[in-house]
């Protein structure tokens, strides 16, 4: 027969090219990709003995007719491997092979590479498949068996594509399902035209398309890097999740990039990541997955030395400096662990447990290695929950302000209130702002709460209900975040201006951290505020690191000791002598004091011994929403007054 056994060889170089094209890159060291090259291999061994069989089979007469079998039993043998092959591989990109169907399937795999081999093997004799009479070739009555054996491995392979639809995604549905469909063609045109060497170059150019959308080495590569990236590293874990005793990840996140970025500019924020990774790469031989951002990982044995020796050497590392452009440049590395599978068991659990670790360890500060646990994701889920809640209250705009009353000592009634943002969720009930607050601030959604909450208190001032309460000003919490934006003056006494609000009704809260901020700008916001009427408080005195500089630097009018330090001197006699003598140092500042977090009667005496203007406490009051304030004012105020009014006269 004259076969036509070009497209075999166009088939080998086909496949040459291919495996060309992927070892010059570096690539990952999956089981996909050992069994995208044993595909490869299994086309290639084909393709080579097809046209080997070419010429033994023209040349009978010369050819010893044992070669003539071998050529042909490995040319049969590895073209029904070829697909064998495919349908594991399969099963394994649609995460079945550890499935009760795909350990079936790998049974099935198994029995149909037996029957292959033994069919080829036994053939010289039992003459199943083909054999030869007069030097001519003649098919068996078992030859069309090798057909159907690749028609089921590829129709196999079709099934399981479409019952894992969800776990592959469209386009490699349809790169994998076409191949399959496209051999079948190949295979019935083969099978009817005999001469027609056409199955192995098909299969070539299927491999082609195989490497080209799913085994491109790109995927699992960060260009800039070069190191493995987040597809890699979830592929890696999946690999390893199989073992029976887990391993454990090392996450770092390095931080510091924001200077580089800012006065060097982005170029050079990435020549320094790169400066950065090649360093990190020194410590360790094994594989560097970038997960995102400037977060990366290595995956090392469960309780491995190498572990704790790779992370003492990365903390040591940051202690010195990395240099971009001759300039040299400080940053901090955080580390978490997360063991695999105890604190994490799914991809997804591990990325979340790497996530809140390195969290963690950024707000605690830590330059050791934090260790993930169930609470720590807990946390971490909660605080993504958290923000999704906060961004629908955004839209909603659904916030509410309660208020709560503030009593003046001088006055003997309660003259002010303070404005206490509150968020309800059906599923999760109320939301404390201490907690949500801060995320407020993390994902920049500070700015529409706290336009939202001026809002709602100048609404509330310019009802008819707030008209006759008596108040003289309501004290409003501001974010440092929304205290560095440059034109936040403008902003608020827009919305005052809006709502005819006097601005003598508006003194604004903030807090004493504000000294790690751009003070600049607070400064321009405090001085255009204060020049039109409202006036500011330090909240929360005495919690941070009592620096009292900024009550020297900054126009306050009022000092707000937080509870803890009113608390703290109710039960201790230090505490009690130096909040004596913060109280004394406040007032010669000429400044007003409220003191925060008064429950008792006994603080109320304490505090007013003291010197304190201003008292606000759920001995008065826990924050109430608007209505029940009014109702408050009206009312229950009254008793209230009379009645402390009646203990202190007791007491003198
Ligand atoms: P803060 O400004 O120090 O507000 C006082 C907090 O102490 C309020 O908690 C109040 O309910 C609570 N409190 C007052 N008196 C007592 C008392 O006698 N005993 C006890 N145990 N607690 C008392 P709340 O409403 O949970 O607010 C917590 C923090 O959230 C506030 O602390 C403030 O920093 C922040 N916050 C609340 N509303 C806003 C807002 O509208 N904007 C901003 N930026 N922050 C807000
Ligand atoms: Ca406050
Ligand atoms: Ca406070």
């Amino acid at each position: 027969m004259n076969y036509i056994y070009h497209y075999d060889l166009a088939a080998i170089l086909i496949c040459i090219i291919v495996g060309v094209l992927f070892f010059s890159k570096k690539h990952f060291p999956s089981r996909s990709n050992r069994l995208f090259l044993a595909i490869g291999a299994m086309i290639i061994t084909a393709s080579v003995f097809d046209v080997i069989s070419v010429y033994t089979l023209n040349h009978t007469d010369t050819v010893p007719l044992w070669l003539n079998y071998v050529v042909n039993g490995l040319f049969f043998f590895s073209f029904n491997c070829t697909y064998i092959v495919y349908f594991v591989y399969i099963c394994l990109i649609t995460e079945r092979s550890k499935s009760k169907y795909g350990k079936i399937m790998q049974g099935v795999s198994v029995i149909a590479l037996a029957y292959i081999a033994l069919a080829v093997i036994t053939t010289p004799w039992l003459k199943l498949i083909f054999y030869f009479e007069d030097g001519v070739y003649k098919h068996g009555p078992l030859h069309v068996s090798f057909y159907a054996v690749a028609f089921f491995m590829l129709g196999m392979c079709i099934f399981t594509i479409m019952i894992s639809n969800r776990k592959i995604n469209k386009m490699h549905l349809i790169t994998t399902c076409s191949i399959a469909l496209i051999s079948i063609v190949a295979i019935i045109i083969q099978f009817i035209w005999n001469e027609l060497l056409l199955v192995d170059f098909v299969a070539s150019l299927l491999f082609f398309m195989l490497f080209h959308s799913l085994q491109n080495p790109d995927d699992y590569l960060d260009k800039e890097l070069n190191v493995f990236n987040m597809k890699a590293f979830l592929q890696k874990v999946v690999n390893l999740s199989g073992k029976k005793r887990g391993f454990t990840v090392l996450a770092f996140e390095i931080e510091g990039f924001q200077f580089v970025d800012q006065f060097m500019g982005v170029e050079s924020g990435n020549d320094l990541l790169e400066v950065v990774v090649k360093e990190c790469m020194k410590g360790k031989k094994n594989d560097l997955y970038h997960l995102d951002g400037t977060r990366f990982a290595y995956i090392f044995d469960k309780n491995s030395k190498e572990f704790d020796e790779y992370a003492d050497w990365l903390k040591w590392r940051f202690v010195s400096a990395f240099h971009v452009n001759r300039v040299a440049v400080n940053l901090t590395a955080r580390m978490c662990k997360v063991d695999f599978p105890e604190v994490a068991s799914t991809r997804e659990e591990l990325l979340n447990a790497i996530g809140s670790a390195l969290d963690q360890a950024k707000e605690e500060n830590s330059y050791d290695v934090v260790e993930a646990s169930k609470e720590s994701m807990e946390k971490h889920q909660r605080s993504t929950i958290i923000t999704h809640i906060l961004k629908s209250a955004v839209r909603n705009k659904s916030f509410e302000v309660y208020y709560q009353p503030i009593y003046s000592i001088d006055d003997g009634a309660f003259t002010a209130a303070e404005a206490l943002v509150r968020l309800k969720d059906p599923e999760l009930g109320f939301i404390p702002p201490d907690e949500f607050i801060p995320l407020a601030e993390q994902s920049g959604l500070i700015l529409e709460v706290g336009d939202i909450v001026f809002r709602k208190v100048c609404e509330f001032l310019r009802s008819e209900n707030a008209k006759d309460l008596g108040i003289r000003y309501v004290e409003v919490n501001l974010s440092m975040v929304q205290c560095m934006q440059e034109d936040l003056h403008e902003h608020l006494k827009a919305t005052m201006d809006r709502y005819e609000i006097p601005y003598h009704m508006i003194d604004f809260e903030v807090t004493e951290t504000f000294t790690n901020s751009d003070n600049r700008i607070l400064m321009n916001n405090m001085v255009r505020l204060i020049d039109s009427g409202c006036s500011f408080a330090v909240d929360d005195y005495g919690t941070g690191f009592s620096n009292t500089d900024y009550l020297i630097e900054f126009p306050f009018e009022l000092v707000k000791l937080d509870k803890s330090v009113v608390w703290a001197a109710t039960d201790n006699d230090k505490a009690l002598k130096i909040l004596e003598h913060t109280a004394a140092m406040i007032k010669s500042l000429g400044l007003k004091i409220v003191a925060e977090g008064v429950e008792t009667f006994d603080q109320v005496l304490m505090l007013r011994s003291m010197g304190c203007d201003f008292l606000q406490g759920y001995y008065f009051s826990k924050p109430i929403p608007p209505e029940e304030y009014v109702e408050f004012m009206h009312n229950t105020a009254t008793c209230i007054k009379e009645k402390l009014t009646d203990r202190l006269a007791m007491m003198s």
